[in-house]
């Protein structure tokens, strides 16, 4: 089990410890305690103050006593100084300790869908831990010390070299990637890809939606995607729509400023996507989730979204009491919405837990990605079918011929022909 500890000082509102608790669980943590303290400033050596940090000793050496397998981590809300990190990992050797920035990271990480985001990751997190490390160096020379982060005779001098050399390297691909970024992003849909992507807050249910679409459905295998994950899915729609669904990284209220990149680079393919699936948590307070509708579409514009089609998702409506609270609730929200996104497809309601609308969500995709799309009518040598990777529908078979529906994209029309006589299609 990965046990979690979160520790928070001067905490001023309630919602930034709940956000941190909720991205701790998408990670799979399961959240044992909370150790919070108000105090004039944060302790410089431990954050805690004295006596509360050796309260939390106390707490960790009673689980570990309990059980020598269970992982523990202590998730820091904020971030921390390196010599904090660094006292608090002398005292705390056996345990993992993640403070805010690292945590998000690793969020990202799961997300990150494109090797430039992978990279953005890699050197937000590399940044981020080039201090600590100096800061070990610096204890070093002062004293005697242990290996570094565990890594037992690790010498701290390389490590730091390697840093620093892997920072010079990735900036240097980073900016060639970017200048590749279109390109990519034409050949995927050449090849006839339809991407969803589905996006919304921390918690809205995004994955459990995810889950929902993907589940029952016949996986497509590997073949036109190169950066499947597991929150990437390729599954087909009716009439053999191939639509690749992405499980976007949930939007986040206290986002430090330092990852500021890598989170934009990682909502990057919610840009090149065709479709997009808006989640909405509708159990929470009007007003809250009036004010997360907004944040999210600040973050749209700021990434250059506007005008892509969009299915707004009122979800957990199993939370919502009453018929007529639900009807009051999503009709408020829907003008929120409206005055803030021009391209609003449909409103659905739906439970992710029940089950519940999640075969109209399916409907209205289709219907979206076929609007965009030409129907083109063909004869294919049976021998040849499978060469065919636009989505297709076999009206009749005779002669050793599939008689087709291809669908293709109006922008592709030309490049499609070209393709399909090659394979002898008429
Ligand atoms: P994500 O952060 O947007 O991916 O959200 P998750 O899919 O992980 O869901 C967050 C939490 O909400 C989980 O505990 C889910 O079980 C719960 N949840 C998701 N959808 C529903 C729903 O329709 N009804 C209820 N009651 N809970 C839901
Ligand atoms: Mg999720």
């Amino acid at each position: 089990m990965k046990k979690a500890i979160i520790v928070t000082v001067n905490a001023k509102d309630k919602g930034r410890l709940e956000e941190l608790i909720a991205l701790a669980e998408t990670l799979g943590y399961t959240i044992v305690k909370v150790f919070s303290q108000q105090r004039k400033r944060p302790d410089p050596r431990f954050l805690l103050g004295k006596g509360k940090f050796k309260e939390l000793i106390n707490y960790v050496k009673g689980l570990q006593s309990e059980s020598k397998r269970d992982n523990i981590t202590i998730i820091f809300d904020g971030n921390l100084k390196p010599i904090q990190f660094f006292n608090i990992y002398r005292e705390l050797k056996n345990v993992n300790i993640l403070d805010r920035v690292q945590l998000i990271l690793e969020i990202f990480d799961e997300h990150a869908g494109t090797r430039e985001a992978k990279l953005q990751i890699e050197l937000a997190r590399l940044k981020h831990v080039k201090p600590i490390v100096k800061e070990w160096i610096r204890q070093r020379k002062i004293g005697e010390l242990p290996g570094f982060l565990g890594s037992g005779k690790y010498d701290v001098d390389a490590y730091y070299l390697m840093i620093k050399r892997r920072i010079t390297r990735i900036t240097q691909e980073l900016e060639k990637l970017r200048k590749l970024r279109e390109k990519l992003r034409k050949s995927r849909r050449k090849a006839g890809i339809n991407t969803v992507a589905i996006i919304g807050y921390t918690s809205a249910g995004k994955t459990s939606i995810f889950n929902a679409l993907t589940g029952e459905r016949k996986k497509v295998g590997e073949e036109p995607f190169t950066t499947l994950t597991t929150k990437h899915k390729a599954v087909i729609l009716e009439d053999n729509l191939k639509v690749l669904l992405m499980d976007t990284v949930g939007f986040i209220d206290y986002i430090p400023v330092e990852i500021i990149e890598a989170f934009y680079s990682t909502l990057e393919e919610i840009v090149e996507s065709s479709l997009l699936l808006l989640i909405i948590d509708v159990s929470e307070e009007i007003n809250e989730v009036k004010r997360k509708i907004r944040g999210v579409f600040e973050t749209l514009r700021r990434i250059g979204v506007s005008g892509k089609p969009m299915i707004v998702v009122f979800n957990k409506i199993d939370l919502v009491e009453e018929e007529k609270k639900v009807e009051e609730k999503v009709n408020l929200l829907k003008n929120v919405v409206s005055e803030n996104y021009e391209n609003i497809v449909t409103y659905i309601n739906a439970s992710a837990k029940k089950g519940f609308g999640i075969s109209e969500i399916t409907k209205e995709i289709v219907k979206v990605l076929k609007k965009d799309m030409v129907k083109v009518f063909v004869s294919v040598p049976e021998s040849k079918l499978g060469e065919i990777y636009l989505p297709l529908r076999i009206i009749s078979r005779s002669n050793g011929f599939y008689k087709c529906e291809v669908y293709t994209y109006k922008d592709y029309l030309l490049a499609t022909l070209k393709t399909l006589k090659k394979v002898n299609a008429q």
